[in-house]
């Protein structure tokens, strides 16, 4: 194997390596569970406000349904006063109009109550609708992070399968070429070589002056230049 097909192998291997991280850093699942996460996370809080809502409703519906009590019970007392009355009357005239109170404030807390007791039923059904509608959410979030999990650990899988390929690939490459590579690699990243393609380094996509593309084309063989750019090894 000559060094320029060595090297071009230890390229590509890098480049794969590369493609194979991104794609697992880069999932599409990924991203619809963080687009979903944040999606919960805003109906979650809707849904705490809702019920949250709710209780003060509750406090002055048992207030109100405690009065309301308070005040049947003294219709009924005043009825039975009434009924068995043997007083003045004066005193018949004045617990004929205290009933007659009595009674209108009672209406009123029934009606208090029944209204208080509607409102809360309303928004604890509006409540239930908000905790059904994100269910199919909650699930869906359940199983992205599955599928997600699966899926880094199988490319985290490949990726070490192919960095000891990789490691292989190192070894075929002559010094000090080796060294160049892996010193342009930690500079820049991805890989420590790349190609001219249409008069520009695919490794930095930056176009070569002419005079380096002519240098490039009359190197003598086994000898290799690096991009002026990025430094990355060049391989015909
Ligand atoms: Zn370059």
């Amino acid at each position: 194997m000559t060094d320029a097909e060595a090297l071009r192998a230890l390229m590509e291997a890098d480049r794969w390596i590369d493609r194979v991280i991104a794609q697992r850093d880069h999932l599409p699942e990924t991203e619809e569970l963080a687009t979903l996460e944040g999606q919960l996370r805003v109906e979650i809080v809707a849904i705490r406000g809702a019920e949250e809502a709710i209780a003060p409703l509750r406090a002055a519906y048992e207030e109100v349904a405690a009065r309301a009590e308070r005040l049947q019970r003294r219709r009924r007392e005043l009825q039975a006063a009434l009924a068995a009355s043997t007083g003045g009357a004066r005193d018949l005239s004045a617990m004929q109009h205290e009933l007659e109170s009595v009674a209108a404030q009672g209406d009123l807390a029934d009606d208090e109550t029944l209204e208080l007791l509607g409102s809360i039923e309303e928004r604890e059904s509006h409540v239930e609708r908000l905790r059904g509608d994100i269910k199919p959410k909650l699930a869906r979030r359940e199983e992205l992070r599955g599928v997600v999990e699966q899926l880094r650990a199988s490319l985290d899988d490949e990726v070490s399968s192919l960095r000891a390929a990789r490691d292989e690939r190192v070894r075929e490459v002559s010094e000090p070429l080796r060294t160049r590579y892996q010193r342009a690699m930690d500079r820049v990243g991805t890989s420590g070589a790349a190609q001219i393609v249409a008069g520009r380094c695919d490794g930095c996509r930056i176009a070569l002056a002419p005079l380096d593309l002519d240098r490039a084309k009359n190197l003598v063989d086994g000898t290799f230049m690096d991009c002026p750019s990025c430094g990355r090894v060049l391989v015909a």
